[in-house]
């Protein structure tokens, strides 16, 4: 296993922080996040401390979208919510506070209004759209 000693994740697949774990494989850890943005909050996590989306190898997330998907499915039947968000947060200025590559599953049901309030958007200009593609694509 890849582990960082400071990592507050690697500590929490260690045990040595205790959690409430959803589901356990030799790879892979969910467990509910102690600052829950609604009911079921649930964090998946590689047992490999890999810092971000791209340091972890392509089977390792593979597998752990695997898990991701079952985790929201049990997590939706069984605390009957009405959907849910994955979110996955990359560098700091996106919001990652902790360096342990994870994915959020936050339950939502249809009244809570928790996202939309919170993230201002406005249509682009399609010559704005364009200047993208040409500077990602060349
Ligand atoms: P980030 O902002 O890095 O995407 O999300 C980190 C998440 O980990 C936060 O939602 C935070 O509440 C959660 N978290 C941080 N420390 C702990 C902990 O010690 N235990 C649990 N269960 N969750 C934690
Ligand atoms: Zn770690």
């Amino acid at each position: 296993m890849i582990k960082d000693d400071k990592c507050i994740f690697c500590k929490i697949i260690e045990k040595s922080i205790p959690s409430k774990v959803l589901f356990e494989n030799d790879k892979n850890l969910a467990f509910l996040d102690i600052f829950p943005v609604s009911k079921g909050h649930t964090i998946v996590i590689p047992k490999n401390h890999y810092k971000n989306l791209e340091e972890i190898p392509n089977n390792e997330l593979s597998e752990l979208f695997e898990i991701v998907k079952k985790v929201s499915i049990l997590i939706h039947k069984k605390l009957k919510v009405d959907g849910y968000n994955i979110l996955q947060n990359n560098f700091r200025a996106a919001g990652q506070v902790v360096n342990h590559f994870h994915v959020h599953i936050i339950p939502r049901s249809n009244e809570d209004g928790k996202f939309k309030l919170f993230i201002p958007k406005k249509q682009a200009k399609e010559e704005e759209l364009n200047q993208i593609l040409r500077v990602i694509n060349g």
